[in-house]
């Protein structure tokens, strides 16, 4: 990397080397690598930190959603073969201005990539259609992978790209797969190990992993963050980085809240809830298995490499100062009311059973005597659970919605809270407010009125309230 512009920055190095354990795995977003300027940065990131590194890697920013249509049968105007020659010229033309190292060979690996994309296109055998989707959107994160290790080692790298296959076992929930994690953890270590050994850096895709029988699978969208923490624990890794397109989680999403600051340190109880409640920075399964693990987790920003951006702690909780919002779109609101024969006792557990039944995951709940009304993913489909409600009760299902939640315990217990909030909130309709420990507090609004919403509450619950 002579020459890089990186050799004059004095990075700050943030793992805790006194008590230096392992490696430190380093993960890539799709928006750090989504040209190949930004690929520059992130190998001279690698080239010039210390101890020894492990790569994960996103597709290139745009890349899964686009393989997403074609899996989809939904190519549009364009035509399947036209964004496959897109997708191929992108990857090529950032290999060439980055001088990646693997010549015509590089060039052979994205064709029979992609190769292997037109195959599973034509395929007709597939089990389900998202084992299908799998095996397709996976080829974002083949392609980065060697697009990356070509442009390490022109960064005088010792890289080698580590199938993800073969290290991060799963179930066959395809779209959204669950690691066996006895048996990826056995398989990190088998894997990575010797090559750490021999010095070498190996260069792993995130987001996917494959059954026992070698299917492919992906672990949800975002999951490439997911995969870092599953890598990093059997590795003892001192930390996992998220080099991210911002400078840390934020106390709100800083492309919707100009007011939002970067946040230095965050304890897991309030990480896991903004995660899970729309702070898309980081992934919720990254974040619960990074503490369960007591693996340091930080987000950096790969554009502000001389930021140490925000830790999540393992061990506790954030400190009384911190507060922040987040909201999550594409919510809906399921009411249930009772009919006046089924009002007796056990009438939340029949509406929970029944929810339990069909595996359909509940966000936020509120109840009274007779009614109780929570809140459900936009993509689950509710016909069967909203059949069986209707024996017992009348059901109303409101689209279009987005939660905003409040985080931060010291905000949360502060007097007159809960009426400051509720004035930012102004006029605004709301649809359920719900409050389960001093750790949140949700709303629930239309998904148009929510970017304003969290403006108004980030500038008088965290803008105004610091400066006071
Ligand atoms: P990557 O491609 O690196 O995985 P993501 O798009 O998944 O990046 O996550 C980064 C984005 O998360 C930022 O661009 C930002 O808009 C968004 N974001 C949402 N909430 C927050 C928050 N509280 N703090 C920081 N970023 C946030
Ligand atoms: N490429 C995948 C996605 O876009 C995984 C990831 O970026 O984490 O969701
Ligand atoms: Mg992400």
């Amino acid at each position: 990397m002579s020459g890089s512009p990186l050799r004059s920055l004095d990075l700050p190095d943030t793992a805790p080397h006194a008590a230096s354990r392992g490696p430190i795995v380093h993960k890539f977003g799709g928006t750090s690598l989504q040209d190949s300027e930004r690929i520059k940065r992130v190998s001279g990131l690698i080239a010039l930190g210390s101890g020894h590194p492990v790569v994960v890697v996103s597709a290139m920013a745009g890349v899964t959603a686009q393989l997403a249509l074609l899996a989809q049968d939904d190519a549009g105007e364009q035509g399947v073969e036209e964004v496959l020659s897109e997708i191929r010229a992108r990857h090529l033309a950032a290999a060439a201005t980055l001088g990646a190292v693997g010549g015509p060979s590089l060039a052979t690996r994205v064709d029979e990539i992609l190769a292997a994309v037109r195959a599973a296109l034509a395929r007709t055998d597939f089990e389900k259609p998202l084992a299908r989707e799998d095996a397709i959107i996976a080829a974002g994160e083949d392609l980065s992978a060697e697009l990356v290790t070509g442009a390490l080692l022109a960064a005088g790298v010792d890289a080698t790209p580590l199938d993800a296959r073969r290290l991060i076992r799963t179930d066959d929930r395809f779209g959204c797969a669950l690691p066996d994690l006895p048996e990826t953890d056995r398989l990190v270590r088998a894997e990575a190990l010797p090559l750490i050994a021999e010095g070498r850096v190996p260069v792993i895709q995130g987001f996917i992993g494959s059954t026992k029988d070698g299917r492919t699978t992906t672990l949800g969208r975002g999951g490439s963050d997911f995969t870092a923490t599953l890598v990093a624990a059997p590795l003892s890794a001192d930390e996992v980085v998220i080099w991210t397109d911002v400078n840390g989680i934020h106390t709100a999403d800083p492309q919707e809240v100009e007011g939002a600051r970067a946040i230095r340190e965050i304890g897991f109880e309030e990480a896991v809830e903004l995660a899970y409640f729309g702070a898309g920075v980081v992934h919720v399964s990254a974040t619960k298995h990074a503490v369960s693990t007591k693996v340091p987790l930080r987000i950096r920003g790969s554009g502000a490499p001389e930021e140490t951006g925000t830790l999540i702690n393992p061990n506790q909780r954030s400190g009384a100062e911190f507060a922040a919002v987040a909201f999550k779109p594409a919510v809906m609101l399921v009411r249930v009311r009772a009919f006046p024969s089924a009002m007796a006792h056990g009438f939340l557990a029949r509406v929970f059973t029944v929810l339990g039944a069909h595996q359909v995951p509940v966000d936020l709940v509120a109840t009274s005597h007779s009614s109780t009304a929570f809140t459900i993913d936009s993509k689950e489909d509710l016909t069967a659970v909203r059949d069986e409600l209707s024996r017992f009760a009348e059901v109303e299902i409101i689209p279009d919605l987005a939660t905003i939640t409040v985080v931060g315990h010291g905000l949360l217990r502060e007097p007159g809270m809960e009426a400051l909030a509720l004035r930012a909130v102004g006029k605004t309709p709301v649809h359920l407010i719900s409050q389960a420990s001093d750790v949140s507090l949700n709303f629930v609004v239309s998904e148009e009125d929510a970017p304003e919403t969290v403006r108004r509450l980030h500038l008088s619950l965290i803008e105004l309230r610091s400066d006071a």
